[in-house]
Order: C-alpha cells, then structure tokens, then sequence
C-alpha cells in the first residue's frame, strides 16, 4: 500500500513522497526515489493546488446533484459538471501518484456525467480507469462479483 494514495515528487522524478514529519502546519515530506524533501511552502503550494482541485470536483458534485438525470432539459449541467470534473482530474492525474483513490473518484464522476449523456462507449474507458486504479486497494477476486451489478455497461 505503500504508494498508493501519495503524492507525486515534485521534480518528477517518478517517485512518490511519503510523509516524514507529521507538523502543525504542512509537515514534511520525503520522495521515496530521488529523496527530494518538501516542506514549508512548497509542501503548502501542493496542498493549495490540490485543494482546488478539490473544489472543482465538489462544483462538479454540487452541478449534478440540482440536475435530475431523468429531466427532459438534462445536458446543459452535464456538461458543466463534466468541465469541472476534467479540470479536476487533470490537477490530480499532475500532482497525484496514478494510484490514487482521490482520481478513481474523479474517473467515476466522468464516467457518472458520461451514462447521464448516454455517451456509454466514454463511461466505460472513465469506468475501466476507475476500476483499474480500486483494484489496487482490494483483492482483486473480492471486486469481481459486484462488478456486474455496478457497472452494467462494461
Ligand atoms: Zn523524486
């Protein structure tokens, strides 16, 4: 589990940062393959960039919670939600090892916004990305019998 979840080394290296020092303010952080440390406001830049693209998937969340997915004049706020979800994955995906529970969330609301559209072919690549990424977290042989049932269009 060691790298899931971890933020990606800010010289891009490739490696992931662990965290070193828990602190009161944004601790500090270790790349696990080039041994980079971030601390003080590098370590608080990234928690600010990540922080906003928390707030472009919670603006995608809150667009589709006021869109009923069966309404007649449902697609407008789809596609705003959509944009707000891409942007936020883009963040993630460039700040965020590609294990990370925080971009199989922000796949599944692509794929979520994609089935709302009836664009089905797009949902499943969002959908299979998404499971791609969970997969690491479970057992794989636990995550095959609901599959069918959660994801009906794969
Ligand atoms: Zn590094």
């Amino acid at each position: 589990m060691g790298e899931l979840n971890s933020w990606l080394c800010v010289v891009s290296c490739g490696g992931t940062l662990k965290e070193v020092e828990k602190s009161e303010g944004s601790g500090v952080y270790e790349c696990r393959k080039c041994g980079v440390v971030v601390k003080g406001e590098e370590a608080e830049k990234l928690q600010r960039e990540l922080g906003l693209a928390d707030q472009f998937f919670k603006r995608g969340r809150d667009m589709l919670l006021v869109s009923a997915p069966t309404s007649a004049s449902a697609g407008g706020k789809e596609a705003d939600a959509l944009r707000c979800f891409q942007q936020a994955l883009k963040m993630r995906r460039a700040k965020l090892s590609p294990y990370h529970k925080a971009i199989a969330e922000t796949e599944d609301a692509i794929a979520e916004v994609f089935c709302r559209l009836n664009d089905f072919a797009s949902a499943s690549k969002h959908c299979a990305a998404s499971i791609e990424i969970l997969t690491k977290f479970f057992d794989e042989n636990s995550m095959v019998p609901i599959l069918p049932s959660l994801f009906p269009f794969i």
